[in-house]
């Protein structure tokens, strides 16, 4: 679109993380300075990613004449609560950095950040930066559809955009989309307002895959709601693993003023999902052995996802489950499963090309991540960075810090085990590729994702059985030790 010489002065920057409440430890400044933190002229478009909302609002903005006014570029993958410290200073930095004569503001934020001593930390940035640029300004975010939106969030902005597709696919279009609309806004061609509506309901991420039933019929009619007046729509599923008090399923919609019209939207949106509840706990995921044979038996190769250690979802990447479910089979095969596992990688330096005994795993008989004892072969180190493929988070680098690759022995079966000392993404096949690894020869591939890995790995093999393991990602929600969700909330309450 063509606009008048006019130049809008816009603040834009990130904030993307997606915490866990159930997982031990929390997310420091340093996490994130180990993955992306980027400050003021150092962003580029790319600074979250080529294929990013960032990007995608970056270009929109410029190709409007927009002047960009760059503040901070934060972005981890999922991990645990943040600290203090960390969310303070990229809070107080992306403030200093919007000037006052601001004429708008785009942030990429997930949505699902979350630490011990805030239950809000997007809610508490947007209120302040709304309190600083006063209620004439627009604001507009992209976000993740597992976003916990807030009402404190809803009443700091003007414009909302968040992903229709899961696997996210549409990261770019998400950011587009609210640039565009932030862009009409400033030219006077719209008056956005945003409004919600909530159903009181989680649901296990197994079926938030926008190529099946249900999820599919919802995220089509999120697309044919976005029309006329209603400038975007967006339906968010949430991150079921937060232990907070807004945690519910939420329709929320940019409307051009019409904010009756919009709420009414709103409700039919979030009503089809309520509809629909039962359908999202119809479990397909099999127990772990079950599933592990399955995937054995299965044409090489095949990905086996461990649902409970997704720790595309927050989880530490820590679980043992498959690695002991693998020691106590008799099939014959091959498999490489990754483990975030910093002690264990110490003990493997000046190793290399010996045999060691390993204790993998730290919890007690029973749990996700129960101690195991392995007879381990030290075949290599590594110590560099990693670069997604999966096209979510395609050049996005990430941190495994020192790894190794072991070998453990076993009468029938060759397994690979990545130890590293970061949790990473295991949404790809980049973990693995950090060692000469012949994954496509490899019977069996461990993901750690409920429905992400699909895309990711599909350059290997579109073959994948689901597990439905225990850990912090677990799909069976009411098993987790919520004491701060809504009452009644579906599927804990019977509404
Ligand atoms: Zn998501």
């Amino acid at each position: 679109m063509v606009y008048n010489k006019k130049r809008f002065k816009v603040a834009v920057g990130g904030f993307y993380l997606e915490s866990n409440s159930f997982v031990q430890g929390q997310t420091s400044l340093d996490d994130f300075k180990n993955q992306i933190f980027v400050v003021g002229k150092a962003i580029s478009r790319d600074s979250a990613g080529t294929s990013s909302e960032f990007a995608g609002a970056w270009d929109t903005l410029e190709e409007a004449g927009c002047i960009l006014v760059p503040t901070l570029v934060a972005y981890s993958s999922p991990r645990p609560p943040l600290t203090k410290e960390a969310l303070d200073t990229i809070t107080q930095t992306i403030l200093n950095a919007i000037p006052m004569d601001i004429d708008g503001v785009y942030l990429m934020l997930h949505g699902s950040a979350w630490a011990h001593h805030e239950n809000d930390p997007e809610g508490l940035l947007l209120r302040k930066i709304r309190e600083k640029i006063g209620p004439r300004k627009f604001i507009a975010i992209s976000l993740d559809l597992h976003a916990y939106f807030t009402k404190q969030m809803l009443e700091a902005i003007d414009i909302v955009s968040a992903y229709k597709t899961c696997p996210h696919l549409d990261l770019y279009e998400t950011g587009t989309r609210a640039a565009e609309i932030l862009v009409q806004s400033l030219f006077g061609q719209v008056r956005p307002k945003t409004v919600m509506a909530i159903a009181p309901m989680i649901t296990p991420p197994e079926h938030h895959d926008h190529n099946r039933a249900p999820f599919k019929t919802l995220m089509d009619a999120t697309k044919q709601a976005q029309k006329g007046k209603i400038l975007i729509a967006s339906l968010l599923a949430t991150q079921p693993w937060l232990d907070v008090p807004e945690l519910t399923w939420k329709a929320v919609i940019t409307v051009d003023d019409d904010v009756v019209y919009g709420q009414r939207e709103a409700e039919n949106l979030i009503s089809q999902a309520w509809a629909l509840r039962q359908k999202f706990l119809n479990m397909t995921a099999n127990p772990v052995r079950i599933a592990f044979e399955e995937a054995l038996a299965m044409q090489a190769p095949t990905v086996i996802a461990d649902m409970g250690d997704a720790t595309n979802g927050g989880s530490l990447g820590d679980s043992t489950e498959v690695l002991r479910t693998s020691i106590l089979s008799s099939s014959k095969g091959s498999l490489a499963i990754s483990l975030t596992e910093p002690d264990a990688v110490i003990k493997c330096q000046g190793y290399t090309g010996q045999k060691l005994l390993l204790s993998l795993g730290t919890g007690k008989p029973g749990s996700y991540n129960e101690k195991v004892l392995v007879h381990a072969n030290v075949i290599a180190m590594a110590n560099s960075k990693i670069s997604y493929t999966h096209p979510a988070a395609l050049n996005v680098v990430d941190n495994p810090g020192l790894s190794v690759l072991i070998t453990i022995e076993h009468p029938t079966l060759l397994i690979y085990i990545v130890l590293h000392s970061q949790p990473v993404r295991v949404i790809d096949p980049v973990i693995y590729q950090l060692f000469d690894l012949k994954i496509n020869e490899i019977s069996l591939i461990q993901a750690k994702s409920h429905v992400s890995f699909i895309p990711g790995f599909a350059q290997i093999t579109p073959r994948y059985v689901l597990a439905n393991t225990l850990g912090p990602t677990t799909a069976n929600l009411v098993s987790l030790p919520f004491t701060r969700r809504p009452i009644p909330l579906y599927p804990f309450e019977d509404i």
